[in-house]
């Protein structure tokens, strides 16, 4: 009973904390298991740390650049008028005297509260290598930064909340990962290599095959994090500007199972992650030209600045796939976790125009809205006697390494009804693990269902009526998410058809060339040519093992689907049909590089969507920075935006892609 009543106690002051530093954004309540409803927003939080100067470097007897105003805002220089300064504003700011606990208790306790509500939260430490990042979220043994104290404080929750008569039985995980150079570095296992990321039917990320350790107490964790700490603290120094280009991330697991019934099961994932310096490496080295030879480009850091301004300008895609590190943290920003953002800054004025970008991020960062929702589930001995495993539900292939003991200890802190037959039940929905995600839990759901009615003996009307309930709620919802996408996707067929058509009128002749064996009719000119979406082609593009896509329409109905999949009647019917392979679409993206790198202006306004002002603006970027790396890189002259960096993608790499095929045959 103590311990209950200082869980309600910790759990009140918890929500105080909260309710004062959350102020106007949506508070989150509990949705109910897997709620249609859209969830209430909560913006994201951003903090600003301001160190003091360090003693005995470079710089530490100047006059400050940057001063703190009020516990929310602060000044700068401003480098093109002396006379005056750059204000801003955030939810909070933290000046040289402030202490690591203030920052804890200020901006990161209260969020934690959302884990045992089965919700996500992140932390984010941003800034210019050497302003404070790394003593912000670990700090030292005497002044212990974010990471140490979240890890405290939960586990000790988890302890209270989950003890001997309490309605929940708690466990807590943990994995440590580093994003170097795009590769996912498990520092848990620094022998397992680069790890993918994946995504699940309901948007939750994964990465099948990292580590997790269950952890109960603070010794517990110490003794994976530290060593895994040091591994990366021994690469920095031997490599010297590792660390500060890599990003660590420590993802924290909190897995919650109801007692009695409904059975309820829940999880929520605390990702606090230190990032990699955000200092402009063009500026400090290699004179800014041979950007990509030295690797000074981090391509997670740019991304991650294109992820926020999309998520501010609502663009209809947000490239997280872009970068490891954005991919990772899709369900972080604009997703549905709780996040702050800690902006690190020095007040050294040698870190002047780090300080400035860095401020400026983070204001950028304080619009986007995430929508943080409860991940609940039925635990699966409710549903069937089958058990999946992340690593079961993504096949062979992407379950790299055999699961330890310790791992099966994480799926099972309970005893649960014995999955005998488990693995004869998966063979076949293995060999679907290429479907699309929503049909194959659809499946598995029908699965569980069916199972759980062959192990009980009894139909599922016959079950208590309670848990009949939560199951038809559950197939209900199934239903009404698979409505959704389908809904979904054929919004954005209708917008690639207006798109298509819109190009048309502007007379695009190359990029509407199709690219099937079929003839086309003046009749039914729409039907013959298809604009794929972007995202497709590049994921196209990126798969090694990408066969030839059809995409094709029947009526109302279209779907994607593999070439071997199609029945030799339904090849004879009247359908639209683009085939692309990753070798041309590639050629054609290697074709548009090497003219925006060698092209003159009047080569370069030959490309669709390129006149007289654009082809300049190019050729000035060109001068001032050097080469391009990648084509995307176009968004970043002045006066392209991102939205006119992606229509000429979709105009000129199909057309480039399709002449190439035509001259190759
Ligand atoms: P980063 O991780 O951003 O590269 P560090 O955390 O390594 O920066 O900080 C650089 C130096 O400044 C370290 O010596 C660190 O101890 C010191 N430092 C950073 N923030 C503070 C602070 N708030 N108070 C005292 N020293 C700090
Ligand atoms: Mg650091």
């Amino acid at each position: 009973m103590a311990a209950g009543g200082s869980t309600q106690q910790r759990r009140r002051e918890m929500a105080a904390a909260s309710a004062a530093a959350i102020s106007g954004a949506g508070c989150c309540r509990l949705s109910k298991i897997g709620a249609t409803r859209r969830p209430p927003p909560a913006r994201v939080r951003v903090a600003v740390r301001l160190r003091p100067f360090v003693h005995g470097t470079a710089g530490a007897s100047d006059p400050p650049c940057v001063r703190g105003m009020d516990s929310c805002s602060l000044e700068i220089a401003n480098w093109r008028n002396h006379q005056e300064t750059l204000k801003y504003q955030f939810d909070a700011f933290y000046g040289e005297r402030s202490t690591q606990q203030d920052i804890y208790a200020g901006s990161v306790q209260p969020i934690l509260r959302h884990l045992l509500e089965g919700q996500n939260a992140s932390v984010l430490a941003y800034g210019p290598t050497g302003a404070g990042k790394t003593h912000t979220m670990l700090g030292s043994p005497e002044q212990p930064g974010v990471i140490p104290r979240a890890l405290m404080d939960l586990l000790q929750l988890t302890r209270e909340e989950g003890a001997e008569g309490r309605p929940w039985a708690l466990s807590v995980t943990m994995s440590y990962l580093e994003i170097y150079q795009e590769k996912v570095l498990d520092l848990l296992d620094p022998a397992s290599g680069d790890l993918v990321i994946r995504e699940d039917c309901r948007g939750n990320i994964l990465i099948p095959g990292l580590t997790q350790k269950p952890i109960t107490s603070f010794a517990d964790f110490e003794r994976h994090f530290l060593p895994a700490s040091r591994n990366r603290t021994v690469g920095a120094t031997r490599l010297n500007q590792r660390s500060s280009r890599s990003h660590a991330v420590l993802l924290v697991k909190v897995d919650q199972r109801e007692r009695l019934a409904p059975f309820r099961q829940r999880e929520g994932k605390l990702y606090l992650i230190d990032l990699a310096g955000s200092e402009d490496n063009r500026r400090t080295g290699n004179k800014g030209l041979r950007l990509k030879e030295s690797g000074a480009i981090n391509t997670s850091l740019f991304v991650l600045g294109k992820v926020v301004d999309a998520l501010n300008q609502g663009l209809p895609r947000v490239p997280y796939r872009d970068s490891k590190l954005t991919r990772l943290l899709q369900d972080s920003l604009g997703g549905s976790a709780h996040s702050i953002l800690i902006a690190n800054i020095a007040p050294e004025r040698r870190f002047y125009l780090d300080t400035v970008s860095a401020l400026n991020f983070a204001a950028r960062s304080k619009e986007v809205i995430n929508r943080p929702f409860t991940n609940e589930s039925l635990q699966p001995h409710v549903l069937g006697p089958v058990k999946l495993s992340q690593k079961e539900l993504l096949g062979p292939p992407e379950a790299k390494r055999a699961r330890g003991p310790e791992e099966e200890e994480i799926g099972s802190p309970e005893p649960m009804a014995a999955p005998a037959s488990a693995s004869q039940k998966l063979s076949p929905l293995q060999k679907l693990s290429s479907m699309d995600p929503a049909m194959l839990e659809r499946l598995l759901s029908l699965d569980r269902l069916l199972a759980s009615q062959g192990s009980q003996g009894a139909p599922l009307l016959s079950t208590p009526k309670r848990e009949r309930m939560v199951l038809m709620k559950t197939v209900e919802e199934k239903d009404l998410e698979i409505e959704r996408l389908k809904t979904k996707q054929k919004e954005l067929e209708a917008k690639m058809l207006a798109q298509k058509a819109e190009e048309k009128e502007n007379h695009c002749p190359t990029m509407l060339r199709p690219l099937s064996h079929r003839t086309v009719t003046g009749a039914k000119p729409l039907k013959k040519a298809v604009v794929m979406p972007l995202q497709l082609i590049q994921e196209q593009a990126a798969s090694p093992n990408a066969e030839i896509h059809i995409l094709k329409n029947k009526g109302r109905k279209r779907k994607l689907e593999s070439l071997d999949a199609l029945e030799p009647e339904e090849k004879a019917e009247d359908c639209w049909e683009l085939q692309i392979s990753p070798e041309l679409l590639a050629h054609g993206r290697q074709k548009i590089l090497d003219l925006l790198n060698e092209g003159s202006a009047r080569d370069l306004r030959s490309l669709q969507r390129i006149g007289p002002k654009k082809a300049q603006l190019i050729v000035g970027w060109r001068e001032l920075h050097g080469p391009f790396s990648q084509v995307e890189d176009l968004e970043r002259v002045e006066g392209i935006t991102g939205k006119q960096m992606e229509s000429f993608l979709k105009a000129n790499i199909l057309g480039l892609a399709a002449g190439q095929r035509c001259g190759a045959s």
